[in-house]
C-alpha cells in the first residue's frame, strides 16, 4: 500500500478521500488555492501545500502546480476526486509519467470514455444497451443532419461528444428547431470543452437516471455493486440519489450490469466507475460512462457496506479485489440529499459565512461534508458543501430518517436548498418511487405558475 497520497481536489470529496487514506495509514497531502488555507480537511492533512490563487484554472487545474507538489512532498499517488482534473487524460498520463500513480483508469481508458461517441461504440461493441440514435460525428451539411434526425424520430437530442456536467445538450422537437440547436450547440462545445463534435440521439420523454457501480483491478476482475437511481434532477445536475433503485425490473438489472462488469474486464478497466443509463419501460439505455469516484457513491457503500475509495486505493496499488460478484450483497436502503449553497427558489449561488451548522445524527445516518461554523463558503467552486445520507432497512424507514435528519440540520449564514429536500421527502410520487428524470423540473415549473 502507499505511505504517502496527494489529494488534488476540495471540499467534500478531500475530505472523504482523507479519511480513507487515514485509516489504511496512509499520510495524505492536501493542495489548496489561496482561499481554501484555512479549511479543516487541509489542517487535518499530514501536509498541505497551496497551488495558486482561487480561480481553479490557476490552481486545482493548475497541472505543474500540483506534479510539483508531489514531488516536494514525496507523495506516491494522486487522487483526483471528482470534477477538476478527475476525467483529464492529459493529467493521468502527466501523473504516470511523472513518476506517481494516478488513483483512476488509465490515461488511454480515460480518453475513450471522455468521448461520448467512442464511449458508446465501445459499449455497443461490448454488449451493453445504448440510446437510440447517430453515434458518430454530425456532419457539417444540414440537410444530412436533417435526414439522420428524421431516421431517429422527434424529439431528439444534440449533445457534445465532449460533454460533462450537464451542459452541452439541446432538446429539439421540430425539424424547423433542428439548424439552430446544432449549430448553438457546436459552438458551445467548443467554446465550453475544446471539442465542437456532436451528435444525435433519440430524446427520451419519461426515463429514469440509473447508473451501475463497478469496480476493476489491473488483474481483469470486475465486480458491480448494485445500482443507483439518480433521477431527481434539475438542469441535469442531481440533487437527490438512491440506492437501490426502486423497483427495478431486477432481471434486466442484473442481465445489464453482468454486461457492464464483462465490458471492464474487455477494456481492461481500473479503478472505480459508473455506467450511467436511461431507463425507460423496463429497458436500460447507456448514456455514458464516468471514470471516477461520483458524488453519490455513499449510497452504495451504505447498501453494501464496502468503502469504494478505499477499494480505488487498494486497486491503485495493484491489489485484487478481494470479493467475488457472490460476495457482493445489497442490504436495506440509502439515500442521498445533496445540500448545495444556493437559493432555494431561484437557485442562484449563495456563498459566505456559516453562521449555525447543526448536523444530524443517530443510526444510519451519515454526514459528509467539510464546513462547519465559521467556515466561509468561496464564490469560485461548485455549491455543494455536504451530503446528508441515510440507510434504512426499506426505502419508507430511509425516507423517515431522511426526515427526521433534515429537521435536526440547522445551517445558517447562507441559503441551502434544505427546503427543497424537506418538500421532496413529502412529496407523494418521490414516496412512491419510480419519479422521472423530468419530474422535478416539472413540479418546479408548476410552483412557479401558481406563485
Ligand atoms: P453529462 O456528462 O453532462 O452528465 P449525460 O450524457 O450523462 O451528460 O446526461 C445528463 C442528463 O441529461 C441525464 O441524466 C438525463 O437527465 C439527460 N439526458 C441525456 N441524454 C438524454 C436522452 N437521450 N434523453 C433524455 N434525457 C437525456
Amino acid at each position: 500500500m502507499f505511505e504517502k497520497v496527494l489529494i488534488a481536489n476540495r471540499g467534500e470529496i478531500a475530505l472523504r478521500i482523507q479519511r480513507a487514506c487515514r485509516e489504511l495509514g496512509i499520510k495524505t497531502v492536501a493542495v489548496h488555492s489561496e482561499v481554501d488555507r484555512e479549511a479543516k480537511y487541509v489542517k487535518l492533512a499530514d501536509e498541505s501545500v497551496c497551488i495558486g490563487p482561487a480561480p481553479s484554472a490557476q490552481s486545482y487545474l493548475n497541472v505543474p502546480a500540483i506534479i510539483s507538489a508531489a514531488e516536494v512532498t514525496d507523495a506516491e499517488a494522486i487522487h483526483p476526486g471528482y470534477g477538476f482534473l478527475a476525467e483529464n487524460a492529459d493529467f493521468a498520463e502527466r501523473v504516470e509519467k511523472s513518476g506517481f500513480v494516478f488513483i483512476g483508469p488509465r490515461a488511454e481508458t480515460i480518453r475513450l470514455m471522455g468521448d461520448k461517441v467512442s464511449a458508446k461504440n465501445a459499449m455497443k461493441k461490448a454488449g451493453v444497451p445504448t440510446v437510440p440514435g447517430y453515434d458518430a460525428p454530425l456532419p457539417d451539411a444540414h440537410d444530412e443532419v436533417l435526414k439522420i434526425a428524421r431516421g431517429i424520430g422527434y424529439p431528439v437530442i444534440v449533445k457534445a461528444a465532449g460533454g460533462g456536467g450537464g451542459r452541452g445538450m439541446r432538446v429539439v422537437h421540430t425539424e424547423a428547431a433542428l439548424s439552430n440547436a446544432v449549430s448553438t450547440t457546436r459552438t458551445e462545445a467548443l467554446a465550453a470543452f475544446g471539442n465542437p463534435t456532436i451528435y444525435l440521439e433519440r430524446f427520451f420523454e419519461h426515463p429514469r437516471h440509473v447508473e451501475i457501480q463497478v469496480v476493476a483491478d489491473k488483474h481483469r476482475n470486475a465486480l458491480w455493486l448494485g445500482d443507483r437511481d439518480c433521477s431527481m434532477q434539475r438542469r441535469h445536475q442531481k440533487i437527490i440519489e438512491e440506492a437501490p433503485a426502486p423497483g427495478l425490473n431486477a432481471r434486466a438489472r442484473t442481465r445489464v450490469a453482468e454486461r457492464c462488469a464483462e465490458a471492464c474486464r474487455k477494456i481492461g478497466y481500473e479503478g472505480a466507475g459508473t455506467f450511467e443509463f436511461l431507463y425507460e419501460d423496463g429497458e436500460f439505455y447507456f448514456i455514458e460512462m464516468n471514470t471516477r469516484i461520483q458524488v453519490e457513491h455513499p449510497v452504495t457503500e451504505m447498501v453494501t457496506g464496502l468503502d469504494i475509495v478505499q477499494m480505488q486505493l487498494r486497486i491503485a496499488a495493484g491489489e485484487r479485489l478481494a470479493l467475488k460478484q457472490r460476495d457482493i450483497e445489497v442490504r436495506g436502503h440509502a439515500i442521498e440529499c445533496r445540500i448545495n449553497a444556493e437559493d432555494p427558489f431561484r437557485f442562484t449561488p449563495s456563498p459566505g459565512r456559516i453562521t449555525t451548522f447543526h448536523m444530524p445524527g443517530g443510526p444510519g445516518v451519515r454526514v459528509d461534508s467539510h464546513a462547519y461554523v465559521n467556515y466561509l463558503i468561496p464564490p469560485n467552486y461548485d455549491s455543494l458543501i455536504g451530503k446528508i445520507i441515510v440507510y434504512g432497512d426499506s426505502r419508507d424507514q430511509a425516507i423517515a430518517r431522511m426526515q427526521v435528519a433534515l429537521s435536526e440540520t440547522v445551517i445558517e449564514g447562507i441559503k441551502t436548498n434544505l427546503l427543497l429536500h424537506h418538500e421532496l421527502m413529502r412529496d407523494a410520487a418521490f414516496r412512491t418511487g419510480g419519479t422521472d428524470i423530468h419530474y422535478l423540473e416539472d413540479k418546479l415549473s408548476k410552483q412557479v405558475r401558481e406563485a
